[in-house]
């Protein structure tokens, strides 16, 4: 039998939102490495398997990607079923095509099965639509970290006139709203911080990009938080209707005052 490894998205937390497809992977699983941000209640549909913890968190202890590397391989190569399994989708800022691209050259088939990602399952959750027809046609998902400190070119970014979605980005939003004002966003421009999106404890902050960092703080955001910026992420009652008014020229105060 030819090694295999899945590597599965397990989408943004609830179980709901999982694949067909995850759950078939998992129900097969002998082992399944599992990341941090990976709701667990997924897991009731492999109890037969031996998990394995491999999570690597921003800031806390993490599994060296070296090590596991090394042990998708082993159990592979013992003629295991492997499941990587990573929170939303494993091609989204998870690291899927590193990994799947190691295996492969290692001589281990891959299959990749998509999650749902939390910058789309976050807005859905807040009935925010990303892309809305006269509004917003196109959604641009960026993370705010980077391991060389790279920067990204923030100045196309506020030009772009499509949804930023930022993930990542709750230790840098004094950065985020700075570089996205110079680079020509209107300071009034609507946002969305959805914390623990389609999780029960899931929380939303709506604000505008001049007041989103003093928001938050006072909000007590905390990660794992997606950002959703632009005119779409307008508050109120209908929300198509305050996006559409804010196309229009009306103020973010206004809208929020008529619904
Ligand atoms: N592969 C994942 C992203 C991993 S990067 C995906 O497709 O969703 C980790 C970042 O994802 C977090 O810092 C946060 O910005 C976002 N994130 C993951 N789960 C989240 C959730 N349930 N709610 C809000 N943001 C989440």
């Amino acid at each position: 039998m030819s090694a295999k490894v899945w590597l599965v998205g397990a989408g943004p937390g609830d179980p709901e939102l999982l694949t067909l497809k995850a759950v078939r992977a998992l129900n097969e699983a002998d082992v399944v490495l599992i990341d941090d941000l990976v709701n667990e209640a997924v897991l009731e549909h492999c109890p037969q398997a031996r998990i394995i913890a491999v999570g690597k968190r921003g800031g806390c202890r993490s599994t060296p990607q070296a090590f596991i590397h090394r042990l998708m391989l082993r159990y592979a190569r013992q003629g295991k079923c492997v499941v990587r399994l990573k929170g939303g989708d494993p091609c989204i800022f998870g690291r899927g095509g590193e990994e799947a691209q190691w295996l492969r050259g290692h001589g281990v088939d891959v299959e990749l099965v998509n999650g749902i990602t939390a910058g789309l399952a976050g807005a859905t959750q807040c009935d925010i639509s990303l892309t809305l027809r006269g509004v917003a046609r196109g959604v641009t998902l960026v993370t705010a970290h980077t391991q060389d400190d790279s920067e990204l070119n923030w100045h196309a970014l506020a030009q772009s006139g499509t949804t930023l979605v930022i993930y990542m980005g709750v230790a840098k939003l004094g950065d985020i709203r700075r570089q996205l004002l110079a680079g020509g966003l209107a300071a009034d421009t609507p946002v969305a911080m959805i914390e623990n999106a389609s999780l029960p404890q899931q929380r939303e902050c709506r604000s505008d990009l001049t007041a989103m960092q003093e928001d938050a703080h006072e909000f007590q955001l905390k990660s794992p938080a997606i950002l959703v910026i632009g005119a779409v992420a307008a508050c109120a009652t209908d929300e198509m209707q305050a996006a559409a008014l804010w196309k229009r020229g009306v103020g973010t105060q206004e809208i929020e005052q008529s619904a």
